[in-house]
């Protein structure tokens, strides 16, 4: 799969996306992640990507034209004019990063990792001129209520959570099954792909895990994982990631 992030800061995914899974699945060619300049697309001398808000206020608006161009140069067409729009190919997706769109979730994870190609772009200052989000981007996306300084670190995280489920990218296949919001009964499904409606399904956090060594300060593993008893311990972990869902997510 291939990523496409459009930032004016560059240089900024350099540390991010340069360790473990993500690392591994760039050297394996699972994933593909490619950075763009903003600045490359503008055309006047000083390069500018920003510009004063029309109707007033605070701060400045990313010019819609650099964005536009950056996106058309990836895909290698034009996306058009009001009278006649051309979207992008089927298995591609354009992603405005933003405080106001819709929540990111591991279900958009999932939806994401089905695709050859995601282009992600990164807003800043007071944000982007909305014709970026009406006419070029597919979707807006937010990783949560609360807002950044700029789209970077929201585009790390989709990149993170997209990569880590593309085939081959954890090594053990079953591994995404088993986490925090992927099924009713994460440690029950025994390699089962996840299920099939996930938006109407009730979404189960991780059971709690334990290393060496078993009594540390005081503080005991619970016998239950000891015992090597695997039927005891998957309904062990049944309860726990129900109980854990219950006390620190009710609304899922
Ligand atoms: N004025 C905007 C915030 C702009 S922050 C507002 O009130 O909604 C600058 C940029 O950071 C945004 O354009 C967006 O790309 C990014 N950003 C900030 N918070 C984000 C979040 N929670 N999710 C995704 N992107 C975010």
């Amino acid at each position: 799969m291939r990523f496409d992030l459009i930032s004016i800061f560059p240089e900024f995914f350099a540390g991010p996306l340069d360790h473990g899974i993500v690392r591994r699945a760039k050297e394996a060619g699972i994933a593909e992640i490619h950075v763009q300049d903003l600045r490359q697309f503008t055309k006047d001398r000083h390069r500018t990507v920003d510009d004063r808000p029309f109707g007033g206020g605070e701060g400045m608006v990313l010019k819609p034209e650099p964005l536009f161009e950056a996106v058309e140069n990836l895909l290698g067409h034009e996306v058009g004019d009001a009278e006649k729009r051309v979207p992008p190919e089927a298995g591609t997706t354009v992603v405005l990063m933003s405080a106001a769109g819709r929540l990111f979730t591991q279900e958009t994870a999932r939806r994401y990792a089905k695709l050859e190609r995601l282009i992600l772009i990164c807003g800043r200052y007071e944000g982007v001129d909305e014709r970026v989000a009406e006419f070029l981007a597919s979707e807006e996306l937010s990783v949560g209520d609360y807002v950044l300084s700029g789209g970077e670190l929201p585009a790390a995280i989709v990149v993170d959570a997209v990569t880590r489920l593309l085939p081959g990218a954890l090594g053990n296949e079953a591994s995404t099954e088993n986490e925090s919001f992927s099924s009713l009964e994460p440690s029950a499904q025994g390699g089962t792909a996840a299920i099939a409606h996930p938006r109407q399904a009730k979404l189960l956090l991780d059971f709690p895990h334990y290393t060496r060594p078993a009594e540390y300060r005081g503080w005991k593993v619970p016998e239950v994982l000891i015992g090597g008893h695997h039927a005891e311990v998957a309904k062990w972990r049944r309860q726990q990631a129900a109980e854990k869902t219950r006390r620190n997510r009710p609304d899922l």
